[in-house]
């Protein structure tokens, strides 16, 4: 395992060592040239986690590069990673099912598919690379009625369009999917029932989120990063006029950023400067958006409505029987609008079953009790695919949050389901969002911290 060391956010040094920022960079980052870091990331999930790895290890090779380069010698850039719980990774990161999936469900041209295929290959490579416990363990997607068929073959029909016609599953990556003939789904998983077919999905793994969060966050320190945890943000200036000028170099950010942390035990706040921030607040991401976009009297007008978030929590249990015995992941065809995959059956690294997550839509994100009430309902769902489960043997187990852009029901203004939004905010500078990460976030994070590095990089 790697180093690991939380610090929490008191003083920081100005133009001292590697937080100096005041001479010439390689990269276009243009704001003020004294501030305390060159990017703060707010939030240390999983996508926070894997944001700032990518900034601080870019930053880390800027010298390097400089080295065969007759311009000015680049500093050392800083990032910093603020988290607001005492240690990284205690939301929605370590409350999820942990499946690498395979990016079937989200539509051709969303960022979802495209960042779960890229977030899936690099998560592989990392876990092999870091020694990050994983299993690629396939997965059954079952359908028990003709109307679930169809929607199993329009999974197949996505996927094979999205390849290109290939055929070939051994050596293509994308989106390698089977059907399982009834006699073999038989003789492999005979407590499984799947009526009306298998389809297999056979890049889907799982993955130890938390060993996957220890090891970024220990290669972001690693390349000279800094986390402060137990600092939550609670305010955040744009720096620069926002005024008349209309242009790039007056937007509001173009100065760079001034943060404000205040501890719940602390008297007073501590304020730093970041030349550019991200926000990888996960369920936090709609306050962090506002405090930006709502300001007040201090010059700045609230131009547009504050974002809201929509919570639908997700209950997970436990089973605690030894039989039937299952090797696969399992999960029942999709219903459009449903807000999450159904409850599906996982394993984890051991090889324990667990069924969930459902789907209870919430007004309070911190409500994250197993609400046991929902148990009778997953155990009918659970049935139709599993029918000798021994009810006695589930428990509630842990819940978790999704941070949803629209409510129940909801669709986007293209009749779409909605998407990620990661993207570099109008009208500000230096300024990377990130809004609505649910599934499949944590395999996407690699993915994402890869496309922030580029906004960022290019911005
Ligand atoms: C029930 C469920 C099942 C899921 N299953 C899967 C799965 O199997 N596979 C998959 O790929 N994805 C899955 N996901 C999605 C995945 O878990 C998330 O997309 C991912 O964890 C999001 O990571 P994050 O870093 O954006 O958010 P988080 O983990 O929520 O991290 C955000 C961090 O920001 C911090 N923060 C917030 N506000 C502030 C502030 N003001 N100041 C400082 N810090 C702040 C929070 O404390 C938190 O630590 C699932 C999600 C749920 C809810």
């Amino acid at each position: 395992m790697l180093r690991c060391a939380c610090q929490r956010l008191t003083a920081v040094p100005r133009q001292q060592g590697r937080n100096c920022v005041d001479t010439a960079r390689l990269f276009s980052v243009s704001a003020s040239r004294r501030a305390d870091f060159t990017h703060a990331v707010i939030g240390g999930g999983v996508v926070g986690l894997a944001v700032a790895r990518a900034l601080a290890e870019r930053a880390a090779a800027a010298p390097l590069s400089s080295a065969s380069s007759s311009a000015a010698p680049a500093s050392a850039s800083s990032v910093l990673l603020l988290e607001r719980h005492s240690d990284i990774g205690t939301e929605t990161s370590s409350r999820n099912s942990e499946v690498i999936h395979g990016g079937l469900y989200y539509g051709a041209d969303s960022l979802k598919t495209q960042l779960c295929i890229r977030g899936r290959q690099l998560l592989y490579a990392f876990c092999e690379q870091y020694g990050v416990g994983h299993r690629r363990t396939g997965k059954w997607i079952v359908a028990q009625t003709p109307g679930q068929r169809e929607a199993l073959e329009k999974i197949h029909a996505f996927a094979q369009s999205y390849r290109g016609g290939r055929a070939s599953l051994e050596d293509d990556e994308v989106l390698p999917l089977r059907w399982v003939a009834a006699d073999e789904a038989k003789r492999r998983e005979p407590a499984v029932r799947a009526a009306a077919g298998v389809l297999e999905s056979l890049s889907t793994g799982i993955v130890d989120s938390h060993g996957l969060m220890q090891t970024l966050l220990g290669l972001f320190e690693q390349a000279g990063g800094v986390l402060a945890a137990g600092s939550p943000l609670v305010k955040i200036t744009p720096l620069g006029s926002g005024g008349s000028g209309g242009s790039d170099d007056d937007a509001p950010g173009s100065r760079g950023w001034q943060l404000h942390v205040k501890p719940a035990d602390a008297d007073e706040e501590t304020v730093v400067t970041a030349e550019t921030i991200v926000n990888a607040a996960g369920l936090g991401a709609a306050a962090v958006h506002n405090m930006i976009t709502q300001r007040d009297s201090s010059g700045n007008s609230n131009k547009e409505p504050p974002m809201k978030l929509y919570y639908a929590k997700g209950n997970y249990f436990s089973y605690a029987a030894s039989q039937p015995r299952v090797t696969t992941l399992v999960y029942p065809a999709p219903e459009p609008g449903l807000g999450g995959l159904g409850t599906h059956l996982t394993l984890d690294l051991a090889g324990r079953i667990r069924f969930g997550p459902d789907v209870e839509w919430v007004d309070d994100p911190t409500n994250l009790a197993v609400n046991a009430a929902q148990l009778p309902r997953a155990i009918e769902a659970i049935k139709t695919y599993l029918p000798g489960v021994d009810a006695s043997a589930l428990q509630p187990d842990y819940a978790g949050m999704r941070p949803k852009l629209l409510p129940a029901g909801g669709v986007a203004k293209d009749n779409k389901a909605p998407d990620f939004v990661v993207r570099s905010e109008p009208g500000y500078q230096g300024w990377v969002n990130l809004l609505g990460i649910e599934s499949p976030g944590l395999t996407s994070s690699l993915a994402i911290g890869e496309m922030v590095e580029k906004l960022v990089y290019s911005s």
